[in-house]
């Protein structure tokens, strides 16, 4: 009787009218995470449903009112890097990843701080991470809070107190993977994967069993060294399409972001990684096809068996990852309903595969696109141009799309109502170059086989121009059935948020360029405009408590494209980070506190003593690493330290205490000793004494002309 009771208090406190005090925290299962869709209030998975489409059936918020949205509440976060994360909501409780994989949770109607958890991440584990200290969110289940953390722990926590349950590592903690992505719920699992293709790894994804954190399978992406058995048939077909001792360069193929799930086909599909080193002549001198890298590939769910694969991009070397975000949809094809995946890589092409056979079914350039001509109509494989292969032509290739994807991790969304797919394209180049063949493999940072020093950014002013000219977005529906585009529109630069869509007939989008947007979905009209005083990467969310719809986003700039584009990282306007979680509802009238004022420090470096033989050497030193978190040419986007300003420029002792003594590892900057001589070391700061001087001249023509205009 009391049981009974009390379950009808459980059953009654669903509804929106029933305090909340009577559901228990996180109940999340199977049931509600197939019915996820037609759950409205809610958002319970990464993608809200397993199906990854980020579309809300939320309409109160709709293009007659969204002028109306203002904010409801905010939370400041103590981290100060890309935040990346979707929220998740169940019953009225939003749990959030924050930089540095730490978790939150806060009452969603109130914002009040319910509890947070810090994993107390290593510093140093900076070293190993190519894109930033992100993470991009958390999984609900039984009770429990998920997060997986940049040094490979999985976290299982109590979603009562954020208190940790169990605790499993990964990885072994010597290696040079990091986890970034967002784990997913399937049937009492939780699958996990990994990222750290630069960085010389083999590339897998693990499930385990949610409540014990027990290992119940996993996938390796790439075959191992074929002295030993392979763990599966799948890699010892794969084995064949490599060519060389690619195991000694870990493989990569590493499955860094997307993951989804069909029940009724019993798949996990997942994308994958880069091949490793970038430099496939490195790899071998003949080679294959380097399965499965940038792939999708799907797996039976209950035991990782290998079902299919589809490859994108056959011979990678342009760092085309396949870990965007995977959607799953039924589409009416050529009068046929199909179930399909939509997928838009990094590499420009946006494709539609049958989900239960990973068949080909069609595929566009959603982008501008000159590293192939096109895909085969019946394969779905790219032509490629043979100037694209820098590494067996010796000659540099400015690739569109570059490193970066015309789409990365930000993740799309797609309306059933209005049939479209809404992407965040970059247009942003990349110019790749061999490394010579006395390129060696670093102990500590990125290896990538190429030389970045060739083509690092000149202090050229026409040459910068250009550069940034070429640098763009675009929000962009595309029509997947047509293959084209229905509308776009254009921003400044590249790297904005990812995209949520409502049956209000609305697109949600933050920007670069520091604003929170929304626009129609069916014409891309721009309605509202949200000034958030920070860039904006993650993708919003929508959930609705009380009868009240509420819209939220994570602000927080950063990601690799501050850390590493140099001059670029600024094309937006302003790069600083002001983290927070900010919540909308219609009629809010929160204010955010004033942002604090942006100040410019001049350029005042000591004056060039190094001889050209040191500068030279120092630019060959940094460019291929060091400016992976620096920025190109040592123009720091904003979160990085910007070397050409720092004060141990003065101080050849200081500088080696740092690079060789790591005397600054607890914040991330570890010890290159076994890499660097102290020799090599001092190259390298007259190299970046070399470049401020350099910018400080430009900045004295810049001003200088800037006056002239003013008068
Ligand atoms: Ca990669």
């Amino acid at each position: 009787m009391y049981t009974k009771l009390i379950a009808s208090l459980l059953l009654l406190g669903l509804t929106a009218s029933q305090p909340r005090m009577t559901v228990a925290p996180a109940a999340v299962d199977d049931k509600r995470l197939a019915a996820a869709d037609t759950d409205s209030n809610n958002w319970l998975s990464y993608g809200r449903t397993q199906d990854e489409q980020r579309f809300s059936p939320l309409d109160a918020v709709n293009t007659a009112n969204v002028g109306k949205l203002g904010l409801a509440w905010y939370a400041d976060l103590e981290t100060a890097r890309g935040q990346e994360a979707t929220s998740i909501v169940v019953d009225g409780t939003l749990y959030v990843s924050t930089a540095w994989s730490m978790v939150k949770a806060y009452n969603a109607k109130t914002g009040a701080a319910l509890w947070s958890y810090d994993p107390e991440v290593q510093r140093e584990t900076l070293v190993k991470a190519c894109c930033d200290a992100a993470n991009r969110g958390v999984a609900v289940w039984h009770g429990k809070i998920y997060i997986g953390t940049l040094d490979g722990r999985l976290v299982a926590l109590d979603a009562a107190n954020g208190k940790p349950l169990w605790t499993t590592q990964t990885f072994d903690p010597k290696s040079k993977h990091t986890i970034t992505g967002a784990p997913r719920i399937v049937k009492g699992q939780v699958i996990i994967g990994n990222g750290g293709a630069e960085y010389f790894t083999r590339g897998f994804i693990s499930a385990y069993n949610a409540e014990t954190g027990k290992l119940t399978w996993r996938f390796y992406t790439v075959p191992g060294n074929p002295a030993k058995p392979f763990e599966q048939p799948a890699l010892a077909r794969a084995a064949k399409t490599w060519g060389g001792k690619w195991w000694t360069y870990g493989g990569g193929g590493t499955v860094w972001d997307a993951i989804s799930y069909d029940p009724k086909l019993n798949l996990v599909f997942f994308g994958t990684g880069n091949a490793s080193p970038w430099n496939g002549s490195i790899r071998a001198s003949v080679e294959g096809d380097t399965l499965y890298t940038s792939s999708i590939v799907a797996v039976n769910a209950d035991t990782g068996k290998y079902v299919w694969h589809f490859q994108e991009t056959p011979k990678d070397r342009w760092d085309f990852d396949s870990n965007q975000q995977i959607i799953l949809a039924n589409l009416n094809l050529a009068g046929k309903d199909r179930r399909v995946i939509m997928h838009a890589p990094k590499n420009g092409f946006f494709y539609i595969l049958d989900a239960a056979s990973g068949k080909f079914l069609s595929g566009k350039a959603y982008t501008a696109i000159n590293w192939a001509t096109g895909l085969d109509p019946v394969t779905g494989k790219p032509d490629i141009v043979p100037a694209a292969f820098y590494d067996k032509t010796g000659k540099p290739f400015v690739s569109m799309p570059g490193a970066v994807g015309a789409h990365n991790w930000q993740p799309m969304s797609y309306s059933p109502k209005t049939g479209l797919v809404y992407i965040p394209v970059n247009e942003a180049g990349f110019p790749y170059a061999a490394a010579g063949k006395d390129w060696k493999p670093l102990h500590d940072g990125f290896n990538t086989g190429l030389d970045n020093a060739a083509v690092s950014m000149p202090a050229d002013e026409t040459i910068r121009a250009g550069a940034l000219a070429a640098t763009t977005g675009v929000l962009l529906a595309w029509n997947p059935v047509e293959q084209k585009a229905a509308w776009k529109v254009p921003y400044i630069g590249p790297w904005n948020g990812g995209l949520l869509s409502t049956a209000g007939n609305l697109v949600f989008q933050g920007t670069a360029g520091s604003a929170f947007k929304a626009y129609t979905a069916d014409t891309g009209k721009e309605l509202w405009s949200y000034p958030v005083q920070t860039g904006v990467i993650a993708a919003p969310m929508t959930y609705r408590v009380d009868g009240e719809q509420y819209v939220a986003v994570l602000a927080g700039w950063g990601g690799v494209w501050d850390v590493a584009t140099g001059i670029l990282a600024a094309k937006s306007g302003v790069t600083r980070n002001i983290s927070r979680l900010l919540v909308f509802k219609l009629g809010g009238t929160v204010t955010l506190p004033p942002a604090p004022p942006m100040i410019k420090l001049p350029l005042d470096p000591p004056p060039v003593t190094g001889t050209l033989a040191q500068i030279s050497e120092g630019k060959k030193l940094f460019a291929p690493n060091c400016a992976n978190c620096h920025g190109d040419a040592a123009i720091s986007g904003g979160l990085m330290p910007d070397l050409r300003h720092s004060g141990t420029l003065n101080s050849a002792k200081m500088f080696k205490n740092i690079v060789i003594g790591g005397i600054l590892k607890s914040q991330g900057m570890v010890s290159f000793a076994k890499d660097y001589t102290p020799a090599q070391v001092e190259s390298m700061r007259h190299f970046l004494i070399s470049r401020a001087n350099e910018d400080r001249k430009l900045e004295n023509i810049s001003a200088a002309l800037a006056n002239k205009g003013s008068q």
